[in-house]
């Protein structure tokens, strides 16, 4: 490896296994995916960002691109190989007449969060602070602010990125729309993002949030009351799981959660029918937007062991309903069938506009699971499969890109057969080496 030449071409960091920092530098979020990279670089500008492409070309290397290290499938590290981590290339600017964020590479949903708010904008983006921006957007984008505001690819104006043959591309609406096309929804393919452009809407800085806990036989019946409440407030936030209450005593419970972006009086008023359903639990009520985006950055931290599968809903039937509730019985502690709406604004944009795909379906279902020891792993992932399995026949077409786990997922499982084709059209344009192949991986 002639690493001393690189380091003439390269101003930012390069951490190598021995250093005393390398292992902080090599772990990701999942600490399933426990790797040994060959060495760690953290550019500093686009110039390193396309030095440190062609090292990893010369040196036919295996590159993993990170950011927020969020992957739950591990895409972000490698063994053997360059993990590219843009943790020095964070910085947000806001334009707050035009109303546009421009965030670099590097940057995570609380950065942006915090610098549209400082001028009373928002961008709609994903529940959990440390994420980053750019694994987030490129695979879609789902937030309590989708239904009001869309998906966060849906507020992309345009990306910058780098591609394996080095070259700098601005894709947007009007510059390489194809491109863009394919980076909104399979983006992790066809190079570096380096900068991202928002469109960013006007918000106070207060949301009504939280949830109410029903007994697990209720379900149906308040199941009865979401599809009514979804069907007349398509800008409204609504999350449901299903799991087992851990203050409880380990109950099953159905969980119905929201987050209403309209002013607390109509908020009050749109999520009595819920709150007067005599729940076992409320934590509704009026609260800072930074608070409620940071709020699960502590219990969604670091070093957790996860496993997640997901896939959309065709309707919220009381056939599904009744499934998620019966294996809320054996689901594991700490564990949750989580259920988000789409429609409103989701719904609103023609599914071919992007790659992303399943935007039509009423609802993302998810099984999520974080455990701690690694004994539980097998037990863990084999129930997380095996509910997703009893649910298959209640799902339509597509799968969110960022929620598919397993490495070698067949494409056009999660794109639909003609979306994915465009996207191999894509591939072969802009990357037909592979070089970027650490990702849900649309093959050349
Ligand atoms: C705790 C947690 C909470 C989550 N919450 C949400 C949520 O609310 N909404 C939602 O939609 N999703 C959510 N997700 C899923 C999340 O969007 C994906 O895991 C996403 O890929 C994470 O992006 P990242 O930058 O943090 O991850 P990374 O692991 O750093 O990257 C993920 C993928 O994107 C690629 N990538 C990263 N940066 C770049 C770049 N600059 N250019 C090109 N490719 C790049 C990587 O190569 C990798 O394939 C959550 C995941 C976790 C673990």
């Amino acid at each position: 490896m002639n690493l001393s030449s690189f380091r003439e071409r390269f101003g930012g960091e390069v951490i190598l296994p021995g250093d005393a920092d390398y292992d902080q530098a090599r772990i990701v979020w999942n600490a399933i995916a426990d790797r040994r990279p060959a060495l760690v670089v953290r550019p500093i500008s686009v110039e390193d960002v396309i030095a440190a492409i062609r090292f990893a070309r010369e040196e036919h290397m295996v590159v993993a691109v990170r950011v927020g290290a969020h992957s739950v499938a591990g895409f972000s590290t490698c063994d053997y190989g360059v993990v590219r981590d843009l943790s020095r290339m964070r910085q947000v600017t806001v334009d707050p007449v035009k109303r546009r964020a421009r965030a670099q590479g590097g940057a995570h949903l609380s950065q942006l969060d915090t610098a549209a708010q400082a001028h009373g904008l928002v961008c709609p983006v994903g529940v959990v602070g440390h994420t980053g921006v750019a694994g987030l957007t490129l695979g879609g984008g789902m937030g309590r602010l989708q239904r009001k505001l869309g998906l966060t690819v849906d507020n992309l104006v345009s990306v910058d990125l780098v591609t394996a043959e080095g070259e700098r591309i601005h894709a947007s609406e009007s510059e390489d729309p194809d491109l863009f096309w394919g980076m909104r929804g399979a983006g992790a393919n066809f190079g570096v993002a380096t900068s991202f452009e928002f469109r960013l809407h006007p918000m106070d800085g207060t949301i009504f949030q939280g949830g109410v806990a029903f007994p697990i036989e209720r379900s149906l019946e308040v199941a009865e009351h979401v599809r009514e409440f979804i069907a007349t407030h398509d800008d409204v936030h609504v999350a449901l799981a299903f799991m087992k209450d851990e203050e409880l005593g380990g109950q099953p419970v159905f969980v119905v959660g929201s987050t209403h972006a309209g002013s607390v009086d109509d908020a009050e008023r749109d999520l009595r029918v819920f709150r007067e359903l005599r729940p076992l639990w409320d934590t509704f009520g009026a609260k800072p937007y930074l608070e409620v985006q940071r709020m699960a950055d502590v219990s969604s931290g670091w070093g957790q062991r996860f496993y997640t599968k997901a896939g959309f809903l065709a309707a919220l039937t009381d056939g599904v309903v009744g499934l998620c509730a019966a294996l809320a019985q054996t689901i594991p502690l700490g564990a949750e069938l989580s259920l988000w709406a789409h429609g409103g604004a989701v719904g609103r944009v023609p599914d071919d506009a992007m790659a992303y795909t399943g935007r039509h379906a009423p609802f993302n279902i998810s099984a999520e699971l974080g455990w701690t020891n690694p004994s539980d792993d097998e037990q863990r992932i084999a129930w997380g499969r095996a509910a997703i399995a009893k649910v298959k026949p209640f799902m339509t077409t597509g799968q969110y890109v960022n929620d598919v786990v397993e490495a070698g997922t067949d494409g056009a499982q999660i794109y639909g057969q003609a979306k994915y084709e465009r996207l191999v059209a894509l591939k072969r344009k802009y990357d037909p080496d592979n070089f970027f192949r650490l990702n849900q991986n649309i093959k050349p």
